[in-house]
């Protein structure tokens, strides 16, 4: 079975005691025993359930391994990573502009319990090769990054932490198996917010871990029960449903995605445009390589005043303002006041997070539509700018 052929009927075959059709919602706490411990695989639903179990299979298909554990979110899924794998005084690696709430569980939770972190650019090798101690036992990666849409080479990271014995773990939430499958490129972990793509409605929050080592799965599928941070049945249906549609859904993202970046990049009111299907962008070689799409993601600076980006934020007709990503609708961001609001303003700056960022979600709604959207919302910031233009040259302008 090809890849959309199993989103659709891996592990999915009707259900043999009702002949459903389609998956069904096992929305039960606990599973009748014949005898003590004599049961069909199932007895508690944190410990298992066969609506997650199955959510859980196609997930591993998609992304071409053995093993998967759903979690109650991205960042629970995360924690299972960091909570099996890591004792006091082991040290992780991860990237500089790493997703917030992945450095805020690193740096509030998992350093208070003496562990350390470094972040790096780890597109730089040397900066990689550096941050290497004694002590390290992951590589946390994510490609593309959040806002700015910066690529890693997933394979070359791997040959260098696996020439150290240390594990990779790459976080393909932005990317999804659809555009890039990080096994097939060295890693050893992947993680996935599932309330992004792979639910895909924006109606769910949801996390997985994926692994092709059961030596590496099973301490993060112990946790999941001994935890708990499971997802209910009905979400695990949700996800289900969303997968079906997984490709088509990408596709379309891509597709509108790159038409807009296209459109952002020429436009007078926009100073810089982030997307790796552009060929002006410094990832975009090795993307083409590692990726068979770039992704719905798409981040510019416009020009104008922080009032002027406001205004242009607050009031679009598709891209309504929200955190998150990876819905059919739209949504636009402005992570300097919102996601990335608690890096300091200075690290911000250093990081090349300009206070003008503004993240688009690019959903999969008419492409003209949402560049009309666009074109309105930009109009007033190039038109301010004209005037400035004209100010400078010397002749009084009345607005
Ligand atoms: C949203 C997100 C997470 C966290 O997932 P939740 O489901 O919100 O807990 C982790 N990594 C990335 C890249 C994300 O976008």
């Amino acid at each position: 079975m090809r890849f959309d052929t199993r989103a659709i009927h891996f592990a999915q075959d009707p259900d043999p005691a009702t002949g459903a059709f389609t998956t069904p919602i096992h929305q039960t706490s606990t599973f009748v025993q014949k005898a003590p411990r004599v049961h069909k695989g199932f007895d508690y639903s944190r410990t298992n359930n066969p609506t997650r179990r199955t959510l859980e299979r196609v997930l591993a298909s998609l992304e071409g391994v053995e093993h998967c554990a759903a979690f109650a979110s991205g960042l629970a899924a995360e924690n299972a990573v960091l909570q099996a794998l890591l004792s006091p005084g082991d040290h992780v690696i991860t990237t500089d502009d790493v997703y917030g709430g992945t450095f805020r569980l690193l740096d509030a939770v998992y350093a208070r319990k003496g562990c350390s972190f470094s972040t790096v650019d780890l597109s730089d090798a040397r900066a990689l090769d550096a941050a290497f101690r004694p002590t390290t036992r992951l590589v946390w990666l994510e490609t593309p990054t959040n806002p700015r849409l910066r690529i890693t080479d997933i394979a070359k990271v791997c040959r260098a932490a696996h020439a150290r014995g240390v594990i990779v773990v790459v976080d393909n939430t932005f990317a999804s198996p659809v555009n890039q499958l990080p096994f097939d490129l060295g890693a050893d972990l992947v993680v996935h917010s599932a309330t992004k793509y792979l639910s895909g409605h924006s109606d769910v929050i949801q996390g997985a871990v994926l692994a092709r080592e059961a030596s590496i799965f099973e301490p993060i599928h112990f946790l999941q029960n001994a935890t708990g941070a499971v997802p209910s049945p009905f979400d695990c249906w949700l996800t289900l449903r969303g997968l079906k549609t997984l490709s088509l859904r990408v596709a379309r993202h891509n597709a509108n995605a790159q038409t807009v970046a296209e459109f952002l990049a020429g436009h007078p009111a926009v100073a810089r445009i982030h997307y790796p299907g552009l060929s002006a962008h410094p990832g975009h070689a090795i993307a083409k390589r590692q990726m068979t799409g770039f992704g719905g993601v798409v981040s510019l600076e416009p020009l104008g005043s922080p009032e002027a980006i406001r205004a242009f934020v607050s009031h679009r007709r598709f891209f309504k303002l929200g955190e998150s990503l990876g819905g059919v609708k739209s949504l636009v961001c402005h992570p300097a006041t919102m996601t990335h609001a608690s890096i300091p303003a200075e690290r911000r700056r250093a990081l090349g997070l300009s206070d003008s960022l503004v993240r688009l979600s690019v959903g999969i709604e008419d492409a003209r539509d949402l560049i009309d959207d666009l074109e309105q919302g930009l109009a007033p910031l190039s038109s301010r700018r004209r005037r400035r233009a004209v100010v400078r040259r010397g002749r009084v302008v009345r607005a």
